[in-house]
């Protein structure tokens, strides 16, 4: 705190990492400024474009990221994607620190043969679809090809999708869902999906609530898990997990005339998929090895092969295996280095990636740190996201209080988003920033044409109409 010289920042994402991080920094240092970086036209990244059209009460995190962005020293510059509309490396001369809280833009491959074919679709595509992600305004999923769907995966967001699929159309038109999933939904014939995991029920990743939603939607009955997959005697379990367990158990009230269903089936390890003999481009199922646990009580069991296998005959395949991020071009000219394997940027365990005093001789350019889930990988809420994040600004704070004692030369002085743009001028970079206030033109046009149709909200589905309205 205090009147001493203040960091100018770069953040890019807008997602919660780069909002919560900033947040903190804007507390901690008075005078900090902060310019976000965004490719999207608009803001918030898996929070608009993850999170399910029926979760709303977890976008209202939303209106904390809207009071942050008011603050007199918060630019908000979007839909200029780093890396590709504005190289990495021209940042660095204009500011003090910069923050990779830019979230993961990938999704983990199951490494099937055909995986690539029609009728199969990762959930980072199929969920960036529902919610409006202008990458998949095309995606034009085909859920009318039979009356069964596979999820491959049980984490929160293989849920997200099995619900989406099952959930009443008119329960849907309520939420920010977007029109056109609304009306492949409405002609939808999936009617039973399984959700499939390698391990057992102790060692799914999906959390109670998901689990409590589905087995609660109107008509849709859920097939009981076997009681040899649950540990004995549940009594001596976490109490989370306790619960978790009594709940699967508990499966799900008898809904006599439901007309659809879900299954969780566990022990099975996608191991090919099954194409029509007539039209090799038609799926009709995917094989399963099954899979024996080591320690069926251990949450972290690892699993075994076994030789037997298991035929679930599909129409349609969604993978839900995780998403990953990816490098940005001109990372490593900064000195970040990118571990492919993991989908991470290399830290030292608080989001410190290049230290000032590795960046060049006089000390002078910017420090370098990640936040969020290019940080610490694709997992995990917006909470835990949040806590991330306030470790990456303690950090940035803790150098920053360092560096500001021994004060020299241009430090807490950059000029951030002005330089920037000025140097991206004068090479001729064809930028089109879109700053707040069109941002939340945008948003009040959304929720307009949302507000005709009963719905929080309408999304532009296509960079260009959002840029329309925004009257850039
Ligand atoms: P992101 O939210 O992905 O934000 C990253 C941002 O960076 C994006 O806006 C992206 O457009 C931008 N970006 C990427 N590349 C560039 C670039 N080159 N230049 C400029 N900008 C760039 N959590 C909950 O608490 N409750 C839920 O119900 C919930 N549901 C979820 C459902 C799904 C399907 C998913 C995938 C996640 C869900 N989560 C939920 C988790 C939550 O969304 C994450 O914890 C959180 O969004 C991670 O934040 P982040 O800022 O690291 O990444």
């Amino acid at each position: 705190n205090g009147n001493g010289p203040a960091p100018t920042v770069a953040i890019i994402g807008s997602g919660p990492a780069g909002f919560y991080t900033a947040q903190k920094l804007l507390r901690e240092i008075r005078g900090t400024r902060i310019d976000m970086y965004e490719q999207l036209p608009v803001p918030f990244g898996l929070v608009r474009f993850g999170v399910a059209p029926d979760h709303p009460e977890v976008k209202n995190v939303q209106e904390t990221f809207q009071a942050i962005a008011e603050s007199p020293n918060f630019t908000f510059i979007g839909n200029v994607n780093l890396g590709h509309d504005l190289p990495l490396p021209l940042l660095a001369g204009h500011y003090d620190a910069i923050v990779f809280a830019y979230g993961a833009s990938k999704d983990r491959k199951i490494g099937l043969e055909g995986e690539d074919k029609p009728h199969i679709y990762s959930a980072r595509a199929f969920v960036g679809w529902y919610n409006g992600l202008p990458e998949y305004r095309d995606l034009g999923p085909n859920l009318t090809a039979g009356d069964t769907a596979v999820v491959v995966g049980q984490g929160n967001v293989a849920l997200d999708v099995a619900r989406t699929l099952l959930s009443s159309v008119d329960a849907l038109r309520q939420t920010d869902i977007t029109e056109y999933a609304l009306d492949a939904l409405s002609a939808s014939k999936i009617k039973h999906v399984h959700v499939v995991g390698r391990r057992g029920p102790m060692q799914a990743a999906f959390t109670i609530k998901e689990v409590r939603e589905l087995l609660h939607l109107e008509d849709v009955s859920f097939r009981s898990i076997p009681d040899e997959l649950f540990p004995p005697d549940l009594s001596k379990l976490p109490r989370p997990k306790r619960r978790l367990m009594e709940l699967l158990k508990k499966g799900s009230p008898l809904k006599e005339n439901a007309t659809k269903s879900w299954t969780l089936d566990f022990l099975l390890a996608p191991k090919s998929l099954k194409w029509s003999d007539s039209n090799p481009e038609k799926l009709e199922g995917v094989v399963f090895s099954k899979t024996k646990l080591e320690n069926p009580a251990d949450p972290e069991s690892k699993i075994g092969t076994t030789n037997e296998t298991q035929l679930i005959p599909t129409s349609t395949l969604f993978r839900s295996i995780g998403y990953k991020a990816a490098a940005i071009p001109g990372m490593a000219e900064l000195g970040v280095e990118f571990d492919e394997w993991k989908g991470t940027i290399r830290h030292d365990g608080f989001g410190r990636v290049v230290p000032p005093e590795n960046n060049d001789a006089s000390g002078h350019g910017a420090s370098i740190y990640c936040s969020g889930w290019v940080k610490r990988g694709p997992t995990g809420v917006i909470a835990s996201t949040m806590t991330d994040a306030f470790q990456t600004a303690e950090a940035i704070v803790e150098d920053w209080k360092k560096r500001a004692q021994h004060f020299v030369g241009s430090a807490g002085s950059q000029d951030g988003w002005n330089g920037v743009h000025a140097e991206a001028v004068s090479y001729s970079l064809p930028l089109r920033p879109i700053h707040w206030d069109s941002w939340e033109k945008i948003d009040q046009v959304e929720k307009k044409i949302g507000k005709q149709k009963g719905k929080p909200r309408e999304k532009f589905g296509s960079v260009k109409e959002m840029l329309a309205v925004s009257g850039k």
